[in-house]
């Protein structure tokens, strides 16, 4: 299987590369944001405790978001791999996600690829897309601050798990988006 984590701070791009990605080699895209997002519209319990935090620009809990990921990932077979979007995001999450793959599936992460990006980029980006999606934790600079400090205070650390264990590209985010697919594309030829 191909199992990429697609890693990076918000805004950097990585829904819109995943969907690239999906089709070109037959994955499924598993983003805890959007699982997220549909918890919340919908309203239900998983979606009232998620809000408390992600309107404030905080992680929820990792044992709530892993049992999440570990149920949805049950329910999408039949594709060549997958793509992890928005999870890991700490240490601990790192760790479960090699738990589950090799548990459930009896793999391992194949590589991550992860998009840089500057700050003040990230902040503008979001800002519009806030505009457009009427995502709530878009529409506030202050909130997308705190995200950005989020990643760089848990998330950013989690690239050392995986460059301990030879599985880490870095590829810059900024440019055209069809270049950036190349790129990323690349990388994953390397590891198939
Ligand atoms: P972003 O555009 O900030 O990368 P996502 O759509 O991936 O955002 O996630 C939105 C919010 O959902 C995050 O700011 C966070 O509060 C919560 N969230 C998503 N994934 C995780 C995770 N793996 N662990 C904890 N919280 C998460």
């Amino acid at each position: 299987m191909i199992n990429i984590v697609l890693f990076g701070p918000p805004g950097s791009g990585k829904g819109t590369q995943a969907k690239f990605l999906e089709e070109k080699f037959n994955l499924k895209q598993l983003s805890t944001g959007d699982m997220f997002r549909y918890n919340m519209k919908n309203d239900t319990e998983l979606g009232q405790l998620a809000k408390s935090y992600i309107n404030k620009g905080l992680l929820v809990p990792d044992e709530v978001t892993t049992d999440m990921l570990r149920q949805e990932l049950k329910l999408h077979t039949g594709f060549a791999g997958y793509i992890f979007d928005g999870y890991p995001r700490t240490i601990s999450q790192a760790e479960s996600l090699d738990q589950i793959l090799k548990e459930d599936l009896n793999d391992e992460v194949s590589v991550t690829l992860s998009l840089k990006v500057e700050d003040e980029i990230l902040v503008q980006r979001l800002l519009e897309r806030g505009k457009e999606s009427g995502r709530a934790d878009d529409a506030n600079e202050a909130v997308i601050r705190d995200r950005i400090t989020e990643y760089y205070t848990k998330t950013d650390e989690v690239a050392e798990h995986y460059k301990a264990q030879n599985k880490y590209a870095e590829i810059n985010g900024v440019g055209e988006i069809s270049e950036i697919t190349s790129k990323l594309i690349q990388e994953v030829e390397k590891v198939i």
